[in-house]
């Protein structure tokens, strides 16, 4: 390993600026999961966070941004739902893609739109203070791996990254909720930490994508899915992983209520199953198991964000 893991003190938070003001890239803490970032708008700094993940140039990255009067100049137009969502939940786990500012270039996606949220992490937002930079951040793990959840998982995935901040386990566990709110009605482009339901008491419908349904029941098909957020061993989903015969060893993931000897049982709460999903795939696949069995959660729409993270992971 050649990066450190180092304290968010202001001598810590200080040697993170100077790397990202150097064209450089350090993780940070979010509520989330762990971000690698680097200046939003630096060629350099972007191109070695695809260089580092492995990460195909079309799939864009979010920025990260200290204050909504930034985030609007990052943007072409503010669309009175970006104010209200904005009001309501930033700093938080959302993130609004919205028309891109025309004089802007990189976040190394071609297209005209920017991805933004207000991280509500206080080691995340110090560092954007610090820096005056907007940082474009994903995940901070190689391309289609377990998102991080603590500065050990991110020099697990990524030894290079020269510095980890580290803030403790991340809160939410999971990544933010994507909304598009350049679509007559707003997309929900990736289902995430803060529920379909809280968005909808501020804008009224949201559309989603594809095959999925409005209520958020069911799946694409997996031959639909991309495969991401996978860990090294084969994850498989079961109705009922009582009744799955597998070679090899195996680690099996249930809820409570669906409990199994010798089994990881995680709480029947969405929200704190999301909390610890990411910890308990890391500790599976550090155990050297082949197989991964998962029990699946319920098809409600609370547990819409962690059935997408699974059926991503399971697909081949
Ligand atoms: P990640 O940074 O890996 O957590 O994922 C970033 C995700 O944000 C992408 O996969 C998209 O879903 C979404 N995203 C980021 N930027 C844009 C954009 N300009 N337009 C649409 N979606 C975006
Ligand atoms: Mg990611």
């Amino acid at each position: 390993m050649t990066g450190r893991i180092v304290q968010p003190d202001d001598a810590g938070i200080a040697e993170a600026v100077a790397l990202l003001r150097a064209g450089s890239v350090v993780a940070f803490p979010t509520e989330t999961v762990y971000g690698l970032g680097a200046d939003a708008f630096s060629h350099k700094a972007v191109g070695e966070i695809y260089r580092l993940k492995n990460r195909p140039s079309w799939n864009p990255l979010i920025v990260h941004v200290a204050t909504v009067e930034v985030a609007r100049d990052l943007a072409a137009g503010w669309p009175i739902n970006a104010d209200k969502l904005a009001a309501e939940f930033w700093p938080g786990p959302l993130t609004l893609v919205v028309r891109r500012a025309t004089h802007l270039t990189g976040v190394g996606a071609d297209n005209d739109t920017i991805a933004l949220r207000i991280p509500a992490h206080d080691v995340a937002l110090r560092l954007l203070a610090a820096s005056e930079l907007p940082l474009a951040a994903p995940s901070a793990n190689r391309s289609e791996g377990i998102s991080p959840t603590t500065a050990a998982h991110v020099l697990r995935s990524l030894p290079d990254v020269p510095l980890v901040l580290d803030g403790g386990p991340s809160s939410w566990g999971i990544e933010s909720t994507v909304l598009d709110l350049t679509t007559d009605v707003p997309t929900l482009l990736r289902p995430g930490a803060l529920a379909l339901r809280a968005l909808r008491d501020v804008t009224g419908a949201i559309a989603l994508r594809g095959a999925e349904t409005v209520d958020g029941a069911a799946r694409p098909s997996p031959g639909m899915s991309k495969r991401h957020y996978a860990p090294r061993a084969t994850l498989v989903l079961a109705k009922d992983v009582r009744d799955v015969e597998v070679d090899g060893p195996v680690g099996v993931l249930t809820y409570e209520g669906a409990a199994l000897d010798g089994a990881e049982i995680l709480s029947a709460d969405p929200r704190e199953y999301a909390a610890d999903l990411y910890a308990a795939l890391h500790r599976l696949d550090d155990a050297g198991v082949a197989t991964i069995l998962v029990q699946e959660p319920p098809q409600t729409e609370d547990w819409l964000a962690v059935r997408d993270r699974l059926g991503r992971a399971a697909a081949k």
